[in-house]
């Protein structure tokens, strides 16, 4: 059941932009973008529509919307708590503190202030990962949330925040049967704007029993699924994707978050069965407890991986901040300066125009929707985002990916359609403002419900 009525059938030709497609076949150019029915018609030099509405790209970045693979979107009216807490901090306050608390209300507000955020930064697809499904009404109104803000959502059902630690570390509960509802009546549609997957909790953090019923539920309901792995010394004793492959288990349809403490045998593992992960990078290097970003490994392994924010709570939202998060972790790998897990001589690099690409077209393959948005390409839904290089923190704006990666920030991006959808435009989100006042009313509310004392 789609919310959204017939496809916009505006018609918009963007001219003289610099044009980072990331489709091989077209690479980046100096040209124009034609976007009809709410898809890429043709990119090119030269492009003419007498229909479309002209804008000016001329000394402006014209790339595919990011792709955050992984945000738990119902923390968003909590952002920007705990930008030093420690793993535990995070887990005491937030999902066994403040969890039990939530309303469906709350859920919806924290989604919508979530995905509003993430438009105004340029995210055009967000991987919800909802551990957050206290009942079917908080699932509902997380999904209803995606239908509303407009963005692109892989919604992630995952298991509920009341009892949370019944859930996690060795839990023997299956996951919660509510999925084959919301598979079978709210989200039955895989070519829908709001999508299914499941997210599992995994031999990491559930039994090994559990973990094979669970992901047996997931492949009966036609869903992908993503699987939080290697989170600190708990991920170095449970080798969550060895014990995957061990059981016969491990496959294509899976996107592993983190994978901090995984062992290098374990990426390998995830590379040759053609699983995708997912770097929180920004969260990894923030947070002392889980390990550091598995980046350099990762492509050690033969993955190109996708890019995340996590929690809002701890990191800032945007993609900018992963993006250079994971870079310079790289820089301290080079300066001798790593955790343990990186001391290998010779990891490979990654430079800028990498992270674009990790951010973009890397994140709509980890999400199983590379045939429909990550690049630029003409048939794909028009998930693009224009980002002003002539705004002071740009210029001069030399190498163009470099410039987005080291300077740029929510404010430089100035046009962002979702599906040919105008949601950002001159800099301004057409709709969704309100909602930031409801968030600090839903915080106010939990604090208080879980008697927890607000930061002064
Ligand atoms: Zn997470």
């Amino acid at each position: 059941m789609s919310h959204d009525g017939p496809p916009d059938t505006g018609r918009i030709l963007i001219k003289g932009a610099y044009v980072m497609s990331q489709d091989p076949g077209i690479g980046n150019i100096v040209g124009d973008v034609l976007i009809a029915d709410g898809r890429i018609s043709a990119v090119g030099a030269g492009l003419h529509d007498d229909q479309a509405r002209v804008i000016d790209g001329a000394r402006k970045a014209v790339l595919p919307g990011f792709i955050d693979t992984h945000r738990h979107n119902w923390q968003g009216a909590l952002r920007n708590l705990g930008p030093a807490w420690t793993y535990q901090e995070y887990r005491s306050t937030v999902q066994i503190g403040l969890g039990p608390y939530f309303t469906p209300e709350d859920v919806h507000i924290g989604n919508l202030a979530a995905d509003m955020l993430s438009v105004d930064s340029g995210v055009t697809t967000v991987r919800d990962e909802s551990h957050i499904s206290n009942s079917p009404q908080h699932t509902d109104a997380a999904i209803e949330a995606h239908w509303e803000s407009g963005i692109r959502a892989v919604f992630d059902h995952g298991w509920p925040s009341t009892d949370a630690e019944e859930w996690q570390f060795g839990s023997s509960r299956t996951h919660p049967e509510d999925i084959r509802r919301v598979r079978g009546e709210v989200l039955a549609d895989d070519s829908a704007r709001v999508t299914l997957n499941a997210m599992l909790r995994g031999p990491e953090l559930s039994t090994l029993a559990v973990a094979r019923q669970d992901i047996r539920l997931a492949r009966e309901l036609g869903l992908r699924i993503s699987m939080h792995v290697g989170l600190g010394e708990w991920g170095t004793r449970q080798r969550a994707v060895r014990r995957l492959a061990d059981s016969g288990l491990l496959g294509s349809d899976m996107t592993f978050i983190h994978c901090c403490t995984s062992t290098d045998d374990e990426l390998k593992m995830i590379a040759a069965h053609g699983a995708t992960a997912s770097v929180a990078s920004a969260l990894e290097v923030f947070m002392p407890g889980l390990g550091q970003p598995a980046t350099n490994r990762l492509l050690a392994a033969g993955i190109r991986p996708s890019l995340s924010v996590d929690t809002e709570t701890i990191v800032s939202g945007d993609m900018f901040g992963v993006m250079r998060a994971a870079l310079a972790y790289q820089q301290l790998i080079i300066a001798g300066a790593a955790g343990p897990m990186d001391r290998e001589p010779g990891l490979p690099t990654f430079d800028a125009a990498d992270l674009i690409g990790f951010a973009t077209i890397e994140g709509a393959r980890a999400c199983g929707i590379d045939d429909r948005t990550g690049s630029l390409t003409p048939g794909k839904e028009a998930d693009l985002i224009m980002v002003c290089l002539d705004h002071t923190n740009l210029l001069p704006a030399t190498d163009v990916a470099a410039s987005v990666v080291a300077g740029g920030h929510a404010g430089n991006v100035d046009l962002v359609l979702v599906g040919g959808r105008v949601l950002k435009e001159d800099g301004v989100l057409t709709a969704g403002e309100a909602v930031f006042e409801e968030a600090a009313a839903s915080r106010d509310r939990l604090f208080h419900a879980a008697g927890l004392p607000l930061p002064a």
